[in-house]
């Protein structure tokens, strides 16, 4: 008997293809990163030499909001709040009384114009703007700084005989040169070549 087989489509295939676009946890972190709100005009008329809050129009603003929000993914937005903010390094304040204060970080926070200039604005217009917390800017700092201050690590999994353990490693490479091993005191010279033996067993 002869039977034909036909190509069917993803949907009637026996064998069900991942669909991560429909998946609850897609949905949700999509829902996470969209827009709650239009965004909010600033009302605090900041005009002067740094803060320049009412010097926006309400296009640029829009449009601002709408390119923060274009790609809806943590790291996307992340990469843009670094982007358009950016921390002081902090500054100690020292009272005459001797005591030692606490540290202020102070952020700046830029919108861009429809010309594409950076305007400086407060951290309220700011966050109006793009409809987050102040929490959102701290975090992505705080993160970007712990990852940038420290040296690159290698975590993947495996035994490195350099880093790991350097004396077995060495002595591992050594014996691995040799062809033959037939004395035990070559054996012996390998490990002493690399550490003390203390105790070694009947062989
Ligand atoms: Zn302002």
């Amino acid at each position: 008997m002869e039977v034909n087989v036909d190509l069917c489509s993803p949907e009637n295939a026996r064998k069900k293809q991942r669909q991560p676009e429909n998946w609850k946890v897609t949905k949700q972190k999509l829902q996470r990163y969209s827009p709650k709100a239009m965004p909010n005009y600033p009302t605090c008329g900041h005009r002067g030499k740094c803060l320049n809050c009412s010097l926006l129009t309400m296009v640029d603003i829009k449009e601002f909001h709408a390119a923060f929000y274009t790609v809806r993914t943590k790291m996307s937005q992340d990469a843009f709040i670094l982007k358009y903010c950016s921390v002081s390094t902090p500054v100690r304040y020292r009272p005459r009384s001797g005591d030692r204060g606490k540290k202020t970080i102070k952020y700046k926070y830029f919108v861009k114009n429809q010309v594409g200039n950076r305007i400086e604005v407060c951290r309220r217009a700011f966050l109006g703007i793009l409809g987050i917390t102040k929490h959102r800017v701290e975090g992505v700092f705080t993160r970007f700084k712990k990852e940038g201050s420290d040296i690159p690590v290698e975590t993947r999994g495996g035994f490195r005989k350099d880093c790991n353990d350097r004396v077995f490693g060495g002595i591992e490479r050594e014996i691995n040169k040799k062809e033959k091993i037939v004395k035990v005191e070559e054996y012996h010279e390998s490990f002493s070549g690399h550490g003390t033996v203390k105790k070694l067993g009947k062989l």
